[in-house]
């Protein structure tokens, strides 16, 4: 059967002949920053003008973290300088410059008139409201963003086809169509996924390897010293920088990830603890997401770790899947539902967002530490993501919209394509089972099992009720017995309602109660 996906390696667009064509403009945005971008592919860098330009919109259209800011301006002068020597001729426009007039189509406008030019070419944008605007530009020629494994068209063609959409089934394709952890056309080791064996807890008094750190060199230190100086208003911790800012760093930090915690990665995916931030998480998405590196790259990387007998199955299968299969399915539903899909609330939130997500004020220990850690990393793995804070904002009830934007603003590695979906779809089930097959909802036992964080915490998480019940208790059973209709519907959340239904009247009135009083002094 022939799949609507691209497949393997991206093959370049032929170039094109300078005396064919006129010399243009090509914009690279500050996600786009790989060498084998189809617009870098597709110019002429013997006649043809690179413009990067630092822009205020961009920047501020959210209170992005400190550290995702200084990442992203240096990892693009970094980007700019290899470039040049390239061979390619850069206009970059700095943030601080005074004529900068603070949008890309005012960068864009300005650059052609300087360089005399009367035409812009462009690889198709991240996000939906840049792709909006960059389509109503004058002599803008966009060309597909081939740096995914499947093309977003394809996608589409193929979800839209299909009664339930469910990740396992696009992830099997995007194995046979890579051929990674393939023998012949069965999965190796007989099973497609292992994310059965990858929920065991972590202890806190073992080392834990960490993330590689690259110290600023001159050009980030003059970025951080520019962040520091306009952008104070916004969260998180500027310093210490020591995340990577150029390919061949962040390759030497995926090489690290793949020598000193690839072969936990597995077993250790969904632990948390207060003291290991990165536990055996590989720190990429960042660079990825940046296009600092590839992801089929990194896949094939991975899969040679397990062929040569270096790190189990499990591992190297877990990481595959949240590349090939989590990274490009949520892709493929921002792209295939968007615009409509940022507004979805199939459940109704409308409380808002607390003050505590961004001051890590609160007595409930969990949501403390994983808060002050994105604070001061601009990161929190997965798990924090999606069982602590995305858990806490689902059972709550917080508007989906506004949390949506708290995860864009905080973490250095959220562009909407990526993040969006994972907020509304996968955490807070606001896209009504879409995009998750059940609602991330649990009570304060799972957080207690797969962490450490329980013991610092001013709540009780073995109490069900009365004022030092844990908040992810009360709230856990408010939240079934509020959405008992549509929950009683889906086969894995069906049991809950009847446990829920089988509690006596008098409980389920004190568990809504105390639940409710809990939210009433949250606001
Ligand atoms: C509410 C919520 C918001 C999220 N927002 C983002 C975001 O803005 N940007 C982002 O890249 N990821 C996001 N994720 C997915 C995931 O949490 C991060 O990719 C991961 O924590 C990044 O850390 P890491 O590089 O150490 O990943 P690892 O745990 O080491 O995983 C390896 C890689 O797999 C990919 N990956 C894993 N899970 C997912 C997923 N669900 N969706 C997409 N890619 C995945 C990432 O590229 C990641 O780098 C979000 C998840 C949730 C629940
Ligand atoms: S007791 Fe509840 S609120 Fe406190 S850390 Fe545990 S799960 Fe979080």
């Amino acid at each position: 059967m022939e799949l609507p996906f691209r497949t393997g390696s991206f093959p370049s667009p032929p170039p094109i002949a300078s005396e064919a064509m006129s010399p243009r403009l090509i914009l690279v945005l500050g996600d786009q920053l790989s060498p084998d971008l189809s617009s870098l592919c597709a110019g002429d860098r013997a006649i043809d003008v690179v413009l990067m330009a630092e822009v205020m919109a961009e920047a501020s259209y959210v209170r992005h973290h400190r550290k995702k800011l200084a990442f992203v301006f240096s990892a693009m002068r970094h980007f700019a300088e290899e470039l040049r020597q390239a061979g390619w001729r850069v206009d970059y426009v700095r943030l601080d410059n005074p004529a900068n007039t603070g949008t890309l189509q005012g960068e864009v406008q300005r650059a052609l008139a300087r360089h005399r030019l009367g035409q812009t070419l462009a690889t198709e944008p991240g996000e939906w409201r840049l792709m909006e605007t960059m389509r109503g530009w004058d002599a803008t020629e966009l060309l597909p963003d081939d740096r995914f494994v499947a093309d977003r068209h394809g996608f589409a063609q193929w979800a839209q086809d299909r009664k339930g959409l469910r990740m396992e089934h696009f992830y099997r394709l995007m194995r046979r169509k890579t051929g990674l952890l393939m023998v012949g056309d069965q999965p190796a080791g007989g099973q497609w996924n292992f994310d059965m064996d990858n929920r065991k807890p972590a202890k806190s008094n073992v080392a834990m390897p960490r993330p590689l750190p690259f110290p600023p060199d001159p050009i980030t230190r003059e970025v951080l010293d520019m962040v520091a100086g306009r952008f104070d208003d916004h969260f998180g911790d500027l310093e210490p920088f020591w995340f990577a800012t150029t390919r061949a760093e962040a390759e030497q930090a995926f090489a690290h990830f793949l020598k000193t915690s690839l072969r936990d990665f597995g077993a250790y995916q969904d632990a948390m603890l207060r003291d290991h931030k990165f536990l055996h998480h590989a720190f990429v998405a960042v660079y990825l997401n940046a296009g600092l590196l590839d992801p089929l790259e990194m896949c094939r990387a991975v899969e040679t770790e397990w062929r040569a007998g270096r790190v189990p199955l499990n591992s190297a299968e877990g990481f595959i899947r949240q590349i090939i299969g989590w990274r490009e399915f949520v892709r493929g539903v921002y792209w295939w539902r968007m615009p409509g899909y940022a507004a979805s609330n199939a459940l109704e939130a409308h409380r808002p967002l607390p003050e505590f997500y961004w001051s890590g004020d609160t007595p409930m220990a969990c949501l403390r530490a994983c808060i002050a850690q994105t604070r001061e990393e601009a990161y929190a793995h997965h798990i924090q993501r999606l069982m602590v804070t995305g858990n806490f904002a689902l059972l709550a009830g917080i508007d989906p919209h506004e949390l949506h934007e708290w995860y864009l603003a905080v973490y250095a590695d959220a562009y909407e394509w990526v993040e969006l979906p994972n907020t509304i779809g996968m955490s807070q089930f606001a896209d009504g089972g879409l995009l998750a097959s059940k609602p991330y909802a649990a009570s304060g036992a799972y957080i207690h099992r797969m962490s450490d964080y329980c013991g610092d915490c001013a709540y009780d998480v073995k109490a069900k009720a009365g004022p030092r019940a844990c908040p992810f208790n009360l709230l856990y059973w408010r939240f079934i017995a509020r959405h008992k209709q549509r929950l009683s519907r889906n086969p894995r959340m069906a049991q809950m309602v009847r446990t829920w239904e089988r509690f006596s009247p008098e409980k389920q009135a004190q568990l809504v109660n105390d639940a409710d009083a809990f939210l009433a002094v949250l606001g």
